[in-house]
């Protein structure tokens, strides 16, 4: 059973650039492509050759590289149907529920609409690795500028079914100001304390925030947590629905 090797690094300003990579094949693949040079100087690094991108939205800072990316080494582009048109060099597109295997493993897709219309995940099941894109970040989920409150909570939602020791790589390194607006949700959670001191210190040391695991956000990420009877109450919203009790939190984070 292959056991991939995974290189996250930054790009851009906060994007992280994720590399996964099977040994036996020599399959790899970019996890969007933020930006070309940091991506190559990865590749460079490990003796990697980029076989796959998959992509998990139109946003420019996740599909910039695609094109020098696809000039270079004829790597073969996955994305989402419903923004093909968005995605420069798509080469194969797919949806949600949609299946392909990469190094002969399954890869299922799953529909996160909310951030943009189209938006997708990439799970891995036999591997319990999740790449979520600007859908699920640590503490915090994307911006909706596509898709209603209702979208996203039904999104997340799917996310939070997968198993708890799903590893989740995330789009980008948003971390410590999500931690700064989750306490203001979730107050007398004491594992979000303990997570914040342990996310200050790795972001002191220069490192970095991902991956996060399905458990761990459901126990820290306030997104994630609407059913909180503590969180309710402190939004005076005990009776509220799932979704409006997101719509209320993910409005808050906007004018945080
Ligand atoms: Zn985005
Ligand atoms: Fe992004």
């Amino acid at each position: 059973m292959p056991a991939f090797t995974i290189e996250l690094f930054p790009c851009r300003s906060d994007n992280f650039g994720v590399l996964i990579h099977d040994a036996l094949s020599g399959a790899t693949a970019s996890i969007d492509a933020p930006e070309e040079a940091p991506i190559l100087a990865a590749l460079e690094r490990r003796g990697w050759t980029l076989t796959h991108i998959f992509t998990t939205h139109h946003h420019t800072d996740h599909v910039d590289a695609n094109l020098p990316l696809k000039a270079r080494f004829d790597a073969q582009i996955i994305g989402p149907a419903q923004e093909a048109a968005r995605i420069p060099g798509i080469d194969l597109t797919i949806g949600d529920g949609g299946d392909f295997t990469f190094a002969g493993r399954p890869v299922h897709v799953i529909g996160t609409p909310g951030h943009t219309a189209g938006h997708i995940n990439y799970h891995l099941p036999e591997d319990h690795l999740l790449f979520s894109g600007d859908t699920l970040f640590a503490l915090g989920c994307g911006r909706l500028f596509e898709g209603t409150p209702v979208d996203m909570w039904t999104s997340l939602s799917k996310l939070m079914a997968l198993p708890d020791e799903t590893l989740v790589y995330f789009g980008h390194e948003y971390t410590l100001s999500n931690a700064r607006f989750a306490v203001t949700i979730d107050p007398a959670n004491a594992e979000l304390q303990a997570r914040i001191r342990q996310i200050e210190e790795v972001r002191d040391r220069g490192e970095y925030t991902a991956p996060t695991t399905i458990g761990l956000e459901k126990r820290t990420n306030p997104f994630l947590r609407v059913q909180d009877e503590k969180i309710r109450a402190g939004l005076g919203m005990e009776a509220a629905s799932d979704a409006e009790v997101f719509a209320e939190i993910r409005s808050r984070k906007d004018n945080f």
